[in-house]
């Protein structure tokens, strides 16, 4: 198969160029253009990188929580306009996240984008790799990017604000969140890996953020996006899932329930995606990497949509030519069910 035609191989070229422009995009735009493009991007580029092109959404919205809005409740001092700064961050979350919805994820995100290649590294050097967890374990692990996004995101930078906390939790996801070492360290930065002992909170939220960081770096050499199943952009992204104008849309047949390869190919284990009867398949799991759409073998069956304009529709003879790739690049047979034709 021309890699030109493989989505797969597409979405790498998109996701290398994004991860260049997020984290050294100060280098190419200018320090006063990155300074900063929208500051509420929805994916992880981080703020700490010193020569970043933008930011996430997550470090206004706790600093707006923890600085702004807390202390003007405690003191009393509460007004409309308090609200406006967070308003604006998320809505210019939102605009962006209108133009790709979760796709940001899919294709943009410098912690996904890591996280993959050493999957692919992972598999090159033949690691004992698990392709699927366990429906149990799935199921155990989804409520956990609510928790990060109500806790550690909303919750606690507000109570800090409030007083009930320590300042150590004013923005505590940032203070753990894995993106923050990985940008700056490609950034050649080393300040953000290191244990801070200048109180025992910020110690011990430094020593979860390199003990976060590291399992990170092993699992994902082995599991298929481990932090992403936990990330509270997932969670965030969820809530406005319906707006956004790319689309994963399914037209189911009778012979979905015995196929399930999409299911398979998702690399967040939504095994919904393989039995729904809905029209609109995008989960809140979903990074819309457009993998389950490769590799459904039914013509017309599964479709990534940028409003009603398809980009890439389901086809047999793309799967037989993807699913040989695969192969070649694994270097072993997988299972895979005979192509039907229409
Ligand atoms: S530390 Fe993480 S959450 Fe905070 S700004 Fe950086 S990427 Fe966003
Ligand atoms: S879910 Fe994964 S791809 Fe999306 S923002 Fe989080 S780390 Fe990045
Ligand atoms: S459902 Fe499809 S597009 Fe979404 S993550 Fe799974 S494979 Fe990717």
């Amino acid at each position: 198969m021309p890699i030109w035609k493989n989505l797969s191989v597409i979405r790498k070229f998109v996701q290398l160029l994004a991860f260049l422009f997020l984290v050294y995009g100060s280098v190419f735009v200018g320090f006063y253009s990155a300074d900063k493009l929208s500051g509420a991007f929805p994916v992880l580029s981080c703020a700490y990188d010193a020569k970043t092109a933008d930011y996430c959404v997550l470090i206004p919205l706790q600093h707006q929580l923890g600085h702004g809005l807390g202390p003007a409740i405690a003191a009393g001092k509460f007004t409309l306009s308090l609200l406006l700064p967070i308003l604006t961050t998320l809505g210019t979350f939102l605009l962006l996240f209108i133009l790709l919805n979760k796709a940001f994820c899919g294709w943009l995100c410098p912690l996904g984008f890591f996280q993959e290649v050493l999957g692919m590294i992972g598999q090159k050097l033949r690691l004992n790799r698990t392709e699927s967890l366990d429906d149990n374990l799935v199921d155990r692990i989804r409520p956990a990017k609510w928790l990060m996004l109500g806790l550690l995101v909303i919750l606690l930078p507000l109570a800090s604000g409030l007083g009930f906390v320590g300042h150590e939790l004013g923005d505590p996801f940032c203070q753990i969140c894995p993106s923050r070492i990985l940008t700056s360290l490609f950034a050649g930065q080393l300040n953000q890996l290191y244990i801070d002992t200048s109180s025992t909170g910020y110690m011990i939220l430094s020593i979860i953020a390199d003990l976060l960081f590291g399992l990170i770096l092993v699992l994902s050499l082995t599991m298929r996006q481990p932090f992403c199943r936990i990330c509270p952009l997932l969670a965030m992204h969820a809530l406005f899932k319906k707006v956004g104008l790319v689309k994963l849309v399914k037209n189911y047949t009778p012979r979905c329930d015995k196929c399930g390869l999409c299911a398979k190919a998702c690399p967040m284990d939504i095994r919904e995606i393989h039995t729904s009867k809905e029209k609109d398949i995008l989960m809140p799991d979903c990074t819309l990497c457009g993998r389950c759409v490769e590799f459904c073998p039914d013509k017309g069956v599964m479709a990534l949509k940028y409003a009603v304009i398809p980009i890439k529709v389901s086809d047999p003879a793309y799967f037989k030519e993807r699913n040989k790739a695969q192969k070649r690049w694994e270097g072993k047979q997988k299972p895979s069910r005979r192509v039907k034709k229409d």
